[in-house]
């Protein structure tokens, strides 16, 4: 191969490194799950952005879910502090 075609190849895994780190962040991901994401795709280039966008990443995209009081079983808002039916202060893990 020649020279402009390294280039090409250079070119294609920097921009889907940058597109993978991109789509992580928008699917939830932080800190050096992020920075993984931008390996995949600098190494894998086409093949790690097929990734990024087939992969889930649900754990910090529905806090809600996760997050009931435990006395009463309420879910709770994602800023309550106190529980809204039973006015419990539960323990938050998360
Ligand atoms: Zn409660």
């Amino acid at each position: 191969m020649d020279l402009s075609s390294w280039m090409f190849i250079f070119v294609m895994s920097a921009g889907c490194g940058m597109a993978c780190m991109i789509i992580a962040r928008s699917k939830g991901y932080r800190g050096t799950a992020i920075l993984g994401w931008l390996a995949a795709g600098l190494i894998f280039s086409i093949f790690g952005l097929i990734a990024v966008i087939l992969t889930s990443h649900g754990v910090e995209a529905t806090p809600v879910a996760s997050a009931t009081c435990p006395y009463c079983g309420a879910l709770l808002p994602s800023d309550a502090s106190l529980c809204p039916r039973c006015g419990a202060n539960p323990a938050r893990v998360g």
